[in-house]
């Protein structure tokens, strides 16, 4: 059984988590990885339904996922988790917690200016938060934690998707978490001979 790993997206509302989440699942997937997604939004309305946006609450989410994502990851599971998750300790605790369970965390980091979020405000909630309307919106009326050593740095006010997707690709290759590409050529290869031989 190949190694789990969490693959953890943090950043702000807006930074690219979740399109970036999208580019790499088929990618992913091509490659005969079994992948999962806890996506934030989508576990605040199931798995943290009525939980709100304080920071107990806020780190109580992020315990729950990262508690999912050690149960996933640990039985050879690659997880991607795309949540704002803006308090580090937080973050480092669910680390902590992954790695001792055998599997491997990778912090992505994805980074947008502000203004960039502003100019493409994607849910109309910066415009909202800024004129005051939306208490605890992170990077305005609340605290975002930058990671301060992040496996990869990717920036969506500098990078393409695709530029961004295969950094983190490299990484996972690079750090033995996913089969290198050529190696998949080999094995399929492979199978062809192996089927020659039969016929
Ligand atoms: P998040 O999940 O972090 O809240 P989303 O992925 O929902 O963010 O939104 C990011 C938005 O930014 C999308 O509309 C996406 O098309 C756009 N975008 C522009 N450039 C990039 C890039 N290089 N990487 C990721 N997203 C980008």
């Amino acid at each position: 059984m190949s190694q789990g790993f969490t693959l953890w997206f943090t950043g702000l509302s807006g930074a690219g988590k979740t399109t970036l989440t999208n580019e790499l699942l088929p990618q992913l997937k091509e490659r005969g990885v079994k992948i999962e997604v806890l996506d934030g939004d989508e576990v605040r309305t199931n798995l943290s339904k009525g939980l709100g946006f304080s920071k107990e609450d806020r780190d109580t989410n992020i315990r729950r996922i990262g508690y999912v994502a050690r149960l996933l990851s640990r039985n050879g599971v690659g997880v991607i988790v795309a949540a704002i998750s803006p308090y580090r300790e937080v973050r480092d605790e669910v680390r902590k917690d992954v790695e001792a369970h055998g599997a491997a965390f990778v912090e992505v980091y994805v980074q947008a200016s502000l203004d960039t979020l502003v100019s493409r405000d994607v849910k109309g909630l910066y415009k909202k938060a800024i004129a005051g309307e939306i208490a605890n919106f992170t990077g305005v009326s609340d605290p975002y934690e930058a990671p301060e050593n992040p496996e990869i740095l990717v920036s969506s006010d500098t990078e393409t998707v695709q530029e961004s997707a295969a950094k983190i690709i490299d990484h996972l290759e690079e750090n033995g978490l996913i089969e290198p590409a050529y190696h998949l050529a080999q094995n399929v290869e492979a199978k062809f001979a192996q089927f020659g031989d039969l016929q």
